[in-house]
């Protein structure tokens, strides 16, 4: 199964994710985790992503586009799940040529979006990623990550002068890609304000309809 998932900052896609790829064996691809590992590098692509991610614009598409690519072609045959990509019209035109079974959108509205934003906080081991928020998920030690014990921060780009600039972007950029994948039938929207378990609830309705 090849599925793709949008919705804004914080809408809850990543964690949605996360548990899709778990209960159908598919392969979590999400372009923001890449772009902070990337981020943290000593190189001239380091450096350069820094200064994106944390002015709160996006990666050039020749770099996110290649990036992805060489991404799925390494897995072959498996399914995937894509998170952040793709994010403008020039990386839906790109990424046209692949086949995909469906486009999930995880609505929330803006004053939502910043309310859990600034809330948010991520383990900072990547191979872990465990996300909390410091309203509705604390870790259990202030601070530490319940599954590995790694330190808990909050992301460069989830602090308030980049929050702005994000959902600018996403306004601007990729809600219109929406228009795309609705004009061909794949987009369900889904309503991302109710719980974690039930909004998985949803989304597990809709991927058993499909074959795969
Ligand atoms: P996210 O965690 O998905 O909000 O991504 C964090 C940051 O990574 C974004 O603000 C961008 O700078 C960069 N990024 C992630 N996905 C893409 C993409 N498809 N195209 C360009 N930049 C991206």
């Amino acid at each position: 199964m090849k599925v793709l998932i949008f919705g804004k900052q914080a809408s809850g896609k990543g964690t949605q994710a996360k548990l899709i790829a778990e209960k159908y064996r598919l392969v979590h691809i999400a372009t923001g985790d890449i772009f902070r590992e990337i981020r943290k590098e000593d190189s001239e692509l380091g450096k350069k992503v820094r200064a994106l991610i944390d002015g709160g614009k996006l990666v050039p598409d020749d770099v996110t586009t290649e990036i992805v690519m060489a991404k799925l072609k390494s897995l072959g045959k498996k399914g995937f799940i894509l998170d952040g990509y793709p994010r403008n019209l020039t990386q839906v035109k790109a990424f046209e040529k692949i086949p995909i079974d469906i486009a999930l959108l995880i609505e929330i509205s803006d004053a939502e979006a910043v309310k859990r934003m600034s809330a948010r906080r991520i383990c900072n081991n990547s191979k872990c990623g465990e996300i909390y928020n410091t309203l509705v998920k604390k870790p259990k030690q202030e601070g530490k990550c319940d599954k590995c014990g790694s330190s808990v921060i909050q992301r460069d780009d989830d602090k308030p002068e980049s929050i702005k600039k994000r959902l600018e972007t996403y306004r601007r950029e990729t809600a219109p890609i929406m228009e795309f994948y609705k004009k061909k039938g794949l987009l369900k929207e889904v309503d991302g304000t109710r719980p974690i378990e039930s909004i998985f609830r949803e989304i597990r309705g809709i991927l058993d309809k499909i074959k795969h």
